[in-house]
């Protein structure tokens, strides 16, 4: 019998020259080190012992994936050289999904915000985060979400008391005041809903208060110079329910954080980015269940032809997760047997 070395992505790094270095113990231990795409010094994200096959994130690239992609990403390999190489067998469903790659859609490689944007954005999150944990109630004054203060909590949601505007040099960004522009940034009253990539605040959006479909300015303000991708919350490694409203993924996650990850893209027309393409691709399943309007309909025939394991998975009353939850639909129930009906193997 012939054994074959297993090597872990530390091995794999080291062997490029690069030497990374334990900042933690958790999960296994976790490494930082120059990023071997886009260089820097501790850009790169390393946690050789989770899952089957270690994790790996550049915080600037945001390339990410496990051992057998890293041999892709920066080794050059195909699937089949990269499993001999690090020891691995190779499965038919790892084929079947390489194989049902669609190659007509390139997806953006997006860049993180500033060091300045990120600081700005914990210290906004943490102080309007607070304002909520002390009346959580708000989150609920003008329409019964169904959220709880856990959810609150493990999704740092928060709570803007009056709108301020701040100079967008403050957060890093460019004056635009010369070019017709604005020379501040706007932070409405509202509900503040923080996106993170790994533990880094990457985007916020604000839920304007007492909003109503005749005001001036849309539901969701969008806080200048962070990321446009999509947001995601939960494991992984779980089937993916995509949705299209923030607050509704967490709403999900709140039933069913233990058997799906959630997805939301923000806005119907948006296109997965490359760190959220890889992870579609690579999910046991995806369950499609943004609002089933003419838009959504629209929206799914890219979804369908991109993603081989995708399939459309409307809620069964109302358009959205949202809207199905105030009509009484049990939501863990409804991703169970969303889950179920695909014939995947699970564990559920
Ligand atoms: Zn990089």
């Amino acid at each position: 019998m012939i054994t074959v070395e297993i090597m872990n992505l530390i091995d794999l790094l080291e062997e490029m020259g690069i030497h990374p270095k334990k900042v933690a113990s958790r999960n296994g231990g976790e490494y930082h080190s120059n990023c071997p795409d886009c260089g820097g010094t501790d850009r790169f994200c390393i946690w050789p012992k989770q899952g089957n096959n270690g994790r790996y994130w550049c915080r600037r690239c945001l390339r990410s994936g496990d051992l057998i992609q890293f041999c892709r990403d920066f080794q050059g390999m195909d699937y089949k050289s990269a499993c001999a190489k690090v020891g691995k067998q190779l499965t038919n469903t790892h084929l079947k999904r390489k194989f049902s790659h669609n190659e007509s859609f390139v997806p953006q490689i997006l860049s993180i915000p500033s060091d300045i944007w990120i600081q700005k954005a914990i210290e906004f999150i943490a102080k309007s985060h607070q304002c909520l944990l002390s009346t959580p109630s708000l989150i609920n004054q003008d329409k019964d979400r169904g959220m709880v203060k856990q959810s609150i909590i493990d999704f740092q949601l928060g709570w803007n008391p009056c709108e301020f505007f701040e100079p967008r040099e403050s957060w890093g960004l460019q004056d635009q005041s010369a070019d017709g522009g604005s020379r501040f940034i706007c932070l409405p009253k509202g509900i503040v809903i923080p996106s993170f990539r790994e533990v880094t605040p990457i985007k916020i959006k604000i839920r304007r208060n007492s909003w109503k479909p005749e005001d001036e300015y849309p539901k969701y303000h969008v806080v200048s110079g962070g990321m446009s991708s999509p947001s995601l919350y939960g494991n992984v490694k779980n089937p993916i329910v995509l949705v299209e409203a923030e607050l509704d993924a967490i709403l999900i996650q709140q039933y069913a954080a233990d058997i799906c990850c959630c997805i939301a893209l923000g806005g119907v027309t948006f296109k997965p980015d490359y760190f959220i393409d890889q992870l579609l691709r690579k999910a046991p399943c995806v369950l499609f269940a943004l609002d089933f309007d003419d838009a959504g309909k629209k929206a799914f025939i890219f979804w369908r032809s991109t993603y081989q394991n995708l399939k459309a998975y409307p809620v069964p009353r109302g358009k959205s997760p949202g809207d199905a939850y105030t009509l009484g639909v049990d939501l863990r129930a409804w991703v169970q047997s969303g889950i179920r009906s695909f014939g995947t193997t699970t564990g559920i």
